[in-house]
């Protein structure tokens, strides 16, 4: 059998080749991981998700700052924001996040990490700068890069894509962000409340086309709210202008022509897989646009080789690449056979309010014919909720044609973190009528997962059959009041 140096040899240090190399190095394979930036964490931590949090955290601040009279505080006038010292928070984030994916705490691991652009010589075997490595093994998870579509004119202006936004010298007075999708709908709220006068442009008619078509509109109504505007079933026709101004004409959904200026162009269209220049073609490892040919055990064409993350075109987050990198450990390190299984796999939109889901939305039962019933209970009938002043959204959990769930959406305050309630349940086969009956400290946010999964059993519990059934066996005396005697001096329930 032909000996190769490495186990596994790993394209890519962000989530997915982050997660397989520590996974696969703790269980005592010899990992080679190969990164071509100078320091390991990819999208997430340098481009991605930690940076637009952390900005998100400093826009949301400034926007309460300059809501202080709603809390029954002093009004203030806020200075405006120097975008420099938001970045250099950014900075200081990511550094600290970057301690835990340092090229040292690897070598600890285990894992051997280079730095270099990787390109594949043979099919065990990758170069960069002249030197070669061969593993029995490999995965790709090379991530993915924004998608610049051939818009005339968009190239030869200075745009930005996620790459830059997070370290701009000072803040755009105005940006035209061109996609109504999860980054750029963050990016355009964020930008708004720090103070860029923002437009988006997007061809499909909703935002975030992926969510329902409620929580897409509320959502689209709180950024309204706030002075976002939208100009969505539009398609763009060009792009042109200097350093100073940029200008994208659009047609728009009532076939008028607009010419929409500002100082900064975000692109947030998508995202192109990393598969270009990695010499796949010459091994006969199948991709195309959206990634590289993966099956369910994350196998690409050649069998040896893995795929997984942003590179494999899937579900495009995190937590996906993560839980992705750990199946490529079973199927090439432990030889466990395992598939990937992405049922209940939870995502978020940390928009304010956050729009976060699991499992079947009412769209997709709806076109896939599934029988369901849907729940929903309203933010701002929850009393943390109000408490905070954040009554907007409302979580919808989605039924089968009995108690079982489908899905669950959540839009409102902290929704990220209210769906991990959902998460723990669905995964764990938990019944409906547990969490229904498990005590929720009070007040929360978190009492409105009890409240929508005990609306499906209250009519069951207090309809008028049980409540016969029990006065005739306990011989009950029935109502001490009815709605006209106690309408003046209606008390609410206790909580
Ligand atoms: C603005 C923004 C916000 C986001 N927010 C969230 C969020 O809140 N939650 C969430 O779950 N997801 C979020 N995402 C998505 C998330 O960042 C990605 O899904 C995740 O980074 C994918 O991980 P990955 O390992 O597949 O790729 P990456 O993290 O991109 O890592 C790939 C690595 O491969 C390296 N590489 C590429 N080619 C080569 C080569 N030839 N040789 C060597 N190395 C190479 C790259 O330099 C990179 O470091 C966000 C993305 C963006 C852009």
């Amino acid at each position: 059998m032909k000996r190769f140096d490495y186990d596994m040899g790993i394209i890519g240090g962000g989530a997915a080749g982050l997660t397989a190399a520590s996974g696969a190095a703790q269980l005592g394979a010899k990992i080679v991981l190969i990164e071509k930036e100078p320091q390991l964490g990819g999208d997430c931590l340098h481009y991605g998700c930690v940076p637009s949090k952390t900005l998100i955290k400093s826009a949301r601040l400034y926007h309460q700052m300059k809501q202080a009279d709603r809390y029954g505080l002093p009004r203030i006038d806020v200075p405006t924001v120097d975008f420099r010292r938001i970045a250099a928070r950014i900075r200081e984030v990511i550094a600290v996040i970057q301690e835990h994916d340092s090229e040292e705490r690897f070598c600890r691991l285990g894992a051997k990490v280079e730095f270099g652009r990787a390109v594949f010589s043979d099919e065990h075997t990758v170069t960069l700068d002249g030197r070669s490595f061969n593993a029995a093994k490999w995965l790709i998870a090379t991530g993915s890069s924004a998608a610049v579509p051939p818009i005339p004119g968009l190239r030869e202006i200075d745009y930005l894509t996620n790459r830059d936004i997070f370290s701009l010298e000072r803040l755009p007075a105005s940006m035209i962000v061109l996609g109504a999708g999860p980054i750029g709908i963050e990016m355009a709220q964020a930008f708004t409340r720090l103070g860029s006068a923002v437009s988006v442009v997007d061809k499909a008619e909703q935002i975030l086309s992926k969510e329902d078509a409620d929580m897409a509109a509320t959502t689209q109504q709180a950024l309204e709210a706030e002075g976002v505007r939208f100009h969505l079933g539009a398609s763009i026709e060009k792009v042109s202008g200097t350093q100073a101004t940029k200008r994208v004409t659009i047609t728009d959904a009532d076939g008028k022509r607009l010419d929409l200026a500002g100082e900064a162009v975000l692109v947030a269209m998508g995202r192109s897989a990393n598969v270009q220049n990695l010499g796949l073609d010459a091994i006969g490892v199948a991709f195309d646009r959206f990634g590289v040919e993966v099956d369910a055990r994350l196998r690409t064409s050649r069998k040896h080789i893995f795929a997984a993350g942003d590179a494999s075109g899937g579900y495009q987050f995190t937590h996906a690449a993560g839980y992705e990198g750990g199946v490529v450990v079973s199927n090439a390190i432990v030889r466990l056979p395992r598939k990937v299984n992405y049922t209940w796999l939870p995502w978020c939109t940390f928009v304010d309010p956050e729009l976060a889901s699991i499992g079947t939305n009412e769209r997709t039962a709806r076109e896939k014919g599934i029988e369901h019933s849907v729940w929903i209970e309203e933010f701002k009938d929850n009393d943390r909720s109000l408490a905070e002043a954040q009554t907007t959204g409302r979580i919808k959990m989605i039924l089968d044609g009995g108690e079982r769930p489908l899905g669950v959406q959540i839009l409102g305050a902290r929704a990220g973190d209210l769906i991990s309630e959902w998460v723990a349940l669905l995964n764990g086969g938990v019944k409906l009528s547990t969490l229904a009956s498990a005590i929720h400290p009070y007040p929360t946010l978190g009492e409105i997962n009890k409240k929508v999964a005990g609306s499906f059993f209250s009519p069951k519990i207090f309809s008028e059959r049980v409540r016969k059934g029990l006065k005739l066996f306990f011989s009950l005396k029935g109502r001490a009041c009815t709605p006209m005697e106690c309408e003046d001096e209606a008390e609410p329930p206790p909580h």
